[in-house]
């Protein structure tokens, strides 16, 4: 195989799914709307161009997202595929392992993104891998049907909280307006994202929200193993919370904490600090704006650890 370590352009990748016949698509582990979005649109574009291509993933999709894949995902990835990566920043977080033989193409918005495939497509300006399925579409001349339409504006909308993030350009508005034409109905796609919930979900996000700590312009939540015990929720539904702890004025930096059995799991979000850059001192990435790590430590030392780094980053004040 050879490794190209370049960013290729929308044509050279159009051309090269082009020759494909038989692809499997994965995306990073922990897959949210964008991920599945994206790989959802990318099956449906590699049938159109006359391809097998089946969705894997060693994860279960989460059920408010499952029904965007136009078949049920495969949990292997099947032999003599070639193996398509989305939304994925780094190659030992995708899905399924990546073979001996490499994955073909890595198609990708993060801006930290080592371009770890045969075939790169990585463009951090794009409001999320969504957005770049669309462009492809579009380079290949192919029509985008509704649940291709529906695929697309899930990624778009849950990678910018809404549109409300900065990563929102007019081009990703003008992409809403035509998968809008498309057949998307924003409130029926609203309902089968958002009104999935439970009761045991409501409960942890309680407790997450009730856990936060203000230090100056950071605000911390942790949640452990006897949060999730005592609600029933899992310790990824804690993660819901993260939206309304950004919600305090004056706060620069949240973090969520999450137990989870490697130790915890960290999610950074910011409006102006580079949290991928603290994400980093970790081991983890992501975006300038919302990245993530996972800590061997517990939830409350973590929390400590988190603070020594944010101390040259924003002024912590004294604890609320
Ligand atoms: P999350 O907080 O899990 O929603 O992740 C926010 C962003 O950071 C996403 O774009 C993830 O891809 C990225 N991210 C999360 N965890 C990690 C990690 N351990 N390593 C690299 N990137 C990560
Ligand atoms: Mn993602
Ligand atoms: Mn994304």
């Amino acid at each position: 195989m050879t490794t190209r370590t370049k960013n290729n352009t929308l044509a050279e990748i159009a051309d090269f799914l082009k020759t494909l016949d038989r692809v499997a698509v994965t995306t990073h582990v922990g897959a949210d709307g964008d991920a599945i979005g994206a790989s959802a649109a990318l099956v449906r574009l590699m049938h159109k161009l006359g391809a097998e291509a089946v969705f894997c993933h060693s994860e279960a999709v989460q059920d408010y997202l499952a029904w965007l894949l136009p078949e049920e995902a495969l949990t292997e990835l099947p032999p003599g595929h070639d193996l398509l990566v989305g939304d994925t920043s780094r190659a030992d977080r995708t899905g399924v392992p990546i073979p001996e033989a490499g994955a073909r193409l890595n198609i990708d918005h993060h801006e930290d993104n080592p371009l770890y495939a045969e075939y790169n497509l990585v463009n951090p300006r794009a409001a999320a891998t969504a957005e770049m399925v669309a462009d492809l579409y579009a380079e290949l001349g192919e029509p985008i049907d509704k649940p291709t339409a529906e695929a697309l504006y899930v990624g778009l909308k849950t990678d910018t909280g809404g549109f409300n993030f900065r990563n929102i350009s007019p081009r990703a508005h003008e992409l809403v307006a035509d998968l809008l034409r498309a057949g998307v109905v924003p409130a029926e796609v609203n309902e089968r994202i958002n009104r999935r919930g439970n009761v045991e979900q409501l409960r942890i996000v309680g407790v997450s929200l009730a856990n936060a700590v203000q230090y100056g312009e950071a605000l911390i939540s942790t949640v452990e193993n006897a949060d999730y015990e005592r609600t029933g929720a899992t310790e990824v539904e804690s993660k819901e919370s993260i939206d309304q702890l950004r919600s305090v004025a004056g706060v620069d930096v949240v973090a969520h904490l999450r137990e989870v059995p490697q130790g915890t799991k960290g999610s950074l979000r910011s409006e102006t600090v580079d949290v991928g850059e603290v994400a980093r001192h970790f081991g983890g990435g992501g975006h300038r704006l919302a990245a993530g790590y996972t800590t061997p430590r517990r939830p409350n030392e973590a929390r400590e650890e988190l603070l020594e780094v944010l101390k040259g980053v924003v002024d912590l004040g004294g604890e609320r």
